[in-house]
């Protein structure tokens, strides 16, 4: 995953922006706020459930796009409909 606007990314190239999660003072990187914090965990469990409910495993490629591995069978709503 490359450069993104989110602080982990953006604060390494931007003054006056902390790259790190202000409750893990990890990096705020996307696989942090999307796998690990525990600021979100509340809407994970439900995200990763939702994957279990159509047999995918919680991880990075399904959490940002589903359809790379359910493939043309899938009957998932693209992410770009929301
Ligand atoms: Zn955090």
């Amino acid at each position: 995953m490359g450069t993104t606007l989110l602080p982990g990314g953006a604060g390494k190239y931007v003054l006056g922006i902390d790259p790190a999660c202000p409750r893990c003072q990890e990096p705020l990187t996307a696989p942090h706020m999307l796998l690990h914090c525990p600021n979100h965990k509340a809407q994970r469990d439900h995200l990763e459930a939702a994957l279990h409910s159509h047999g995918l495993v919680f991880n990075l490629t399904n959490v940002l796009d589903p359809r790379e591995q359910l493939g043309a069978r899938s009957s998932l709503p693209s992410p770009n409909t929301y």
